[in-house]
Parts: structure tokens; sequence; C-alpha cells
């Protein structure tokens, strides 16, 4: 029996549990546990009413390795699905080896009080996975996550060697609010306010946050200013291809955004050091949380398409080649389908469908793994089948930008 226990009751965890009640034959047991119970019983009454589906749903502080461990004893599911915030990932992983059961995510880890995310934690755990016979497999969401696997697929089916690899992310969708982020606000602060960050012929350039930007036409969404930022996928990417010459992510931001985001920085909100209030210690970034949208209740208002993908550059048979992978989601699609926007949705769906790897046993591998690591072919398919179909297309020349 397939037992999954998925930790986190935001955007992305409802959208995998939605996909997850949708493939209950390889789902057969759902546990949810999160800090705040009320958001696991909306989640557990939607389902009810959806598909007719019981989950089981529990309380629980994850920054505890000792109660994760607890709930993994009573449950003993096979797969701990963590979609918590990536400072739970350690504690969670650490629980996972104690108790024998297999480990995903879709953020790599980051300490509370350094707003500095890399993979070295968690690929220092491969040797204590391998030796108990579990898989963890990280960042198993769209960015990173399927884009980790477009660029295994461009390689494997298209390109003797990959050379240049650009990632690409557009929202080109609209929540009708002054200012909200698409998912969990602290930890999408954090991400794009650090200093930018590329890799060019095995050195990293280092940027000012936001600095490089160029007007890119996106498929199905137009002209979007898309701007150079550092993203954990270029990590693993750089490491597993080390023939790849240059690597670079690029998202999208409206300029409303941006002078939100210009203003949030200078009177200090975006700050993780704590400052005192009333003799309380609060940090500033956390509380600005706390006030903004929850990004879980923008999918009822947003209008419009994301668009994510790779554009790759390499050499087939001494030949220079260009291809273009994306997928193209649709935010009110998403909503009427598992009542959220696109951004839980595109990192949702991949959670699901790598778990349901797992389970299967489809992509076993004893240790810690990254997704370009493991044979792409039956992920690409099961994106289609679950709501997330990409195009593939050969570009004339190299872009150059
Ligand atoms: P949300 O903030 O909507 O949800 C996070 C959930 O985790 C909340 O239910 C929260 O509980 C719970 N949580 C937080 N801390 C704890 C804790 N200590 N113990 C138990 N539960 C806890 O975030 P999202 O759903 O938007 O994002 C989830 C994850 O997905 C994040 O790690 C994010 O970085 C990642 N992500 C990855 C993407 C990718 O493409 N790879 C893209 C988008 C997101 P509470 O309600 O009490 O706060």
């Amino acid at each position: 029996m397939n037992k999954v226990f998925v930790i986190g009751a935001g955007g992305v965890s409802s959208v995998a549990i939605h996909k997850m009640a949708m493939n209950k034959n390889d789902f057969n047991k759902i546990i949810l546990a999160s800090r705040t119970i009320k958001k696991c019983k909306n989640i557990k009454e939607q389902i009810k009413q959806k598909f007719n589906l019981d989950i089981v749903i529990e309380e629980l502080d994850a920054d505890n390795s000792f109660f994760v461990g607890k709930l993994l004893k009573k449950h003993t599911p096979n797969l701990v699905v963590n979609l918590a915030l990536p400072y739970q990932d350690l504690a969670i992983m650490e629980a996972c080896l104690k108790e024998n059961v297999h480990y995903l995510d879709t953020a790599n880890y980051e300490s509370k009080d350094n707003a500095k995310f890399e993979y070295k934690w968690q690929w220092d755990l491969h040797k204590n996975f391998y030796n108990n016979n579990l898989m963890a497999l990280l960042g198993c969401g769209f960015d990173p996550g399927v884009t980790n696997v477009f660029t295994a697929y461009t390689k494997k089916h298209f390109l003797d060697k990959i050379e240049f690899l650009d990632i690409l992310d557009c929202n080109g969708g609209d929540h009708g609010q002054p200012f909200a982020t698409n998912f969990n606000p602290e930890i999408n602060i954090r991400e794009i306010t650090a200093k930018s960050r590329y890799y060019l012929y095995g050195k990293w350039i280092k940027g000012k946050p936001l600095s490089k930007k160029i007007n890119f036409d996106f498929p199905e969404i137009g002209k979007k200013n898309m701007y150079l930022m550092y993203h954990e996928e270029l990590e693993s990417l750089v490491k597993h291809y080390p023939e790849i010459k240059r690597a670079r992510f690029w998202m999208t931001f409206g300029d409303k955004y941006l002078n939100y985001l210009d203003v949030i920085n200078k009177i200090g909100m975006s700050s993780i050091m704590p400052v005192n209030h009333k003799g309380m210690k609060i940090i500033p970034l956390e509380f600005l949380k706390e006030i903004l949208p929850d990004p879980g209740s923008l999918g009822k208002s947003t209008k419009g398409k994301t668009c994510i993908g790779t554009i790759i550059t390499g050499k087939k048979n001494d030949k220079e080649k260009t291809f273009y992978t994306f997928n193209i989601c649709d935010h009110e699609e998403c909503f009427k389908e598992v009542n959220s926007q696109a951004i839980s949705y595109t990192t949702g769906v991949p959670a699901m469908i790598g778990s349901m790897l797992i389970l299967n046993k489809v992509w076993f591998k004893k240790g810690v793994w990254n997704l370009e690591q493991l044979d792409p072919d039956p992920f690409m398919k099961l994106l289609t089948m679950n709501g997330l179909p990409y195009q593939i297309i050969e570009l004339k020349t190299k872009i150059n930008f």
C-alpha cells in the first residue's frame, strides 16, 4: 500500500493533495500534517467534497525533528512530501532517516537567520540515505524541478552536450492586488532581493539584485521584462553537466511590483534582522508576510498565463543546435480544476508526479538526488497526463541575450 505523508498545508500542498486524490490508485492513503490544523481541515473538506475521499490530518511543528519522527512512527508512511518551508528540510530529513521513510521536497534548505540557500547540507546526507536504502529527491517543483527534467530530456534526446542554458520563468498573470507574491511571501522576497549570480566558464558572476533586464517575447503571453537572478537549480545543473559553459536564470516582474519591492527594501521591511517592538523581538519580513495576501487566496482573482521553460544550446554531431522547451499554464483553468492559481499548480503537480514515481519504484535510487540525475522520460509523460503539457521547439539560431 502506498502511504504518503505530506507536511505543510499551503498553496502548493493543496494542489499536490488534490492531484494525489485524482490518482488515488497510486496514493492509497494520504496523511496531511501542518502547523495550523485549520488549514489541514480546509483541504480535508475540499477533498471529501470533490472526491469523496478521506484524508487523515495532524497538527505538527516540523521545525522539531522529534515531533516529525513521532508522527512518522504512528502512521508508518512510505514517503514524506515536504511542502512546508525550506527551513524545515533538515529536521524532516533527519526524522525520515530515523524512521526509514523516503523523502521529497520542492525547495533546498535555508536557515531562517541567513538568507542563503544551497544544496550542501542536503547533499551531505547522501551516504546516510544510501546506507539506509532510502531515497531523497530534492527540488521537485517546477523551478527547480521540471526545469531540471527539461534539461535532462533535451540532452538525452537532442544533444551530445549542453553549452548554454537559460531558464526563463514568466508569470503573465494579474491578481488585481497592488502587491502580492506568487508563493510564500517570506521565501519569495528573500530570493528576489538576493544578489544575482550566473555561471560562466567555471565561475559564478555576481551582480546587484535584479540589475540586468531583457525584454523577451514569451509564447502565448507576449513581451515582458525579465531579470537575471540566482536560482537553486543552477547549482545542481552545473554540477551534473560539467560541460555547461554558461547557465542563467531569468524571471519576469512588472514595473509596479518592482516599485513596491523597492519601497519595501528601502524602509527596511524585507530585513530579517530582529527589531524591538513594545518589548518584543519581531522580524520585519516575517511581520510583512502576515499582512500581505496569502498566495493561496489569489486563485479566484488571477487571470493570465505562466510560461516557464529552458532555452538550451549545445552540440549534436558537432553541429550547434538550440531548443526551447516550455509549459504554458492558465491561472483560471487551474482555479477551475483545483481552486488554485498557476504558481501553486505548477509546483504541486510535479511534487505529486515525483512522489508517484518514487512510490511506484520507477524512479527509485538509494541516496540524495536532484531530478536531472534520473531518467526524464517517465516524468515528461506524466506531466502531460496530469495537466502540464510541454512544447519543444527547435530555434533556428542561438538566442543572443
Ligand atoms: P505557503 O506559505 O502557502 O505554505 C507553507 C505551509 O507550510 C503552511 O501551511 C505553513 O503553516 C506550513 N509550515 C510552515 N512552517 C511549518 C512548520 N514549522 N511546521 C509545520 N508546517 C509548517 O507556501 P507555498 O505553498 O507557497 O510553498 C511551499 C513550498 O514550496 C515552499 O518551500 C516554497 O519555497 C516551495 N516552492 C517551490 C517552487 C518550485 O517551483 N520548486 C515554487 C513555489 C514554491 P502555517 O499556515 O502555520 O504558516
